[in-house]
């Protein structure tokens, strides 16, 4: 039987990060250094500001959290729900960009965070580990990734795995942080192994201070006396947290790796030389009944 879970167990994709070719390589160049006026967004959208490294520190074995200074005790001031883009050149002179997204929230002073994974041989990801202290990242945003009202859903799943925890979890916080915000949030979270679950700590106290925040963890490879899901998202797990196919006011996010996204629900299509389009919907959902207008790929 599914049953929600305490968290600290559980889940199912391999690898972590969500779609790696959201942004590619590309020429763009404006590089600048401006602190954000009070109550600012702290990113332009225009051009790149370099954000100082203050420290890291493992979250998992593979992901690190790395918080970076915004001037004086000023604030990040993103808005619900969008990701920056990171910039860096590499030897050859080629910019290397990625999107991500903050997980810290916009009433913290001087500094923001970030979450990030390091695969083997990965761009971005090697590059940011290997930042030093005082060393700067370039960013740009914000970059809206849907428009959002307070409780303009009644009920919202999320199906996320790995590193697709990190714009789930802007959401998460955005809505139960604000105590005018009613929304019911169902998360299945999955992941390989226990020591892969990200943000295990900030999401167990949400499943145990907020009644409207449900939360289950599925593990493809399970400790002992593990309550959570067992393998891969799959339809029953769907069955059981998910709004329903067709239900009023519902929404449902899913941000994962791209073999989970291709199983659950398609991945995005990548024009070239355009932004990222939802596409169609296939996978599970589409078997199941969703629509695409029920659903978000991140
Ligand atoms: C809206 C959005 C928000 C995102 N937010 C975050 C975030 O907060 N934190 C975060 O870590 N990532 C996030 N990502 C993913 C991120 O943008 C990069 O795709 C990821 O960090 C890999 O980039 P890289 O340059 O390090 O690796 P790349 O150089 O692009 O990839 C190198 C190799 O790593 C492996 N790899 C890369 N991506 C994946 C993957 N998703 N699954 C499995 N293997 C992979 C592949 O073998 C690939 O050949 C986000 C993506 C989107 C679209």
């Amino acid at each position: 039987m599914l049953r929600a879970l305490s968290l600290l167990g559980a889940s199912a994709f391999i690898g972590g990060a969500t779609h790696a070719a959201y942004v590619s390589e590309s020429s763009a160049a404006a590089v600048a250094c401006k602190p954000a006026a009070k109550n600012e967004c702290a990113f332009s959208p225009d051009e790149f500001r370099g954000f100082k490294l203050i420290s890291s520190r493992y979250e998992s074995h593979d992901t690190r959290r790395f918080y970076f200074a915004l001037d004086g005790d000023s604030t990040m001031n993103l808005p619900f729900a969008s990701c920056v883009v990171c910039k860096y050149t590499d030897v050859d002179g080629k910019d290397i960009t990625r999107p991500y997204t903050p997980i810290s929230d916009n009433s913290t002073k001087g500094r923001f965070e970030l979450l990030i994974k390091k695969y083997p041989k990965s761009k971005m990801g090697t590059h940011i580990f290997q930042l030093r202290q005082g060393e700067e990242l370039l960013v740009k945003g914000p970059f809206k990734k849907f428009d959002y009202s307070v409780n303009q859903w009644s009920h919202v799943g999320m199906i996320a795995g790995g590193t697709g925890i990190a714009p789930m979890f802007q959401v998460i916080q955005g809505m139960l942080q604000n105590p005018k915000d009613k929304t019911k949030i169902s998360l299945v979270y999955a992941n390989n192994a226990r020591r892969d679950i990200l943000l295990a700590n900030e999401l167990t106290e949400y499943q145990k201070t907020y009644p409207n925040f449900n939360l289950y963890i599925t593990l493809l490879e399970v400790p002992k006396r593990w309550l959570g899901g067992i393998g891969y998202i799959n339809k029953e797990m769907v069955e059981a947290f998910m709004p329903k196919p067709g239900e009023k006011n519902t929404k449902i996010l899913v941000c994962g790796p791209p073999p989970m996204m291709k199983v659950i629900s398609g991945d995005k299509e990548f024009p070239a030389g355009k932004a990222p389009i939802q596409g169609t919907l296939s996978g599970l959902l589409k078997d199941m009944g969703y629509t695409e207008a029920q659903v978000f790929k991140y």
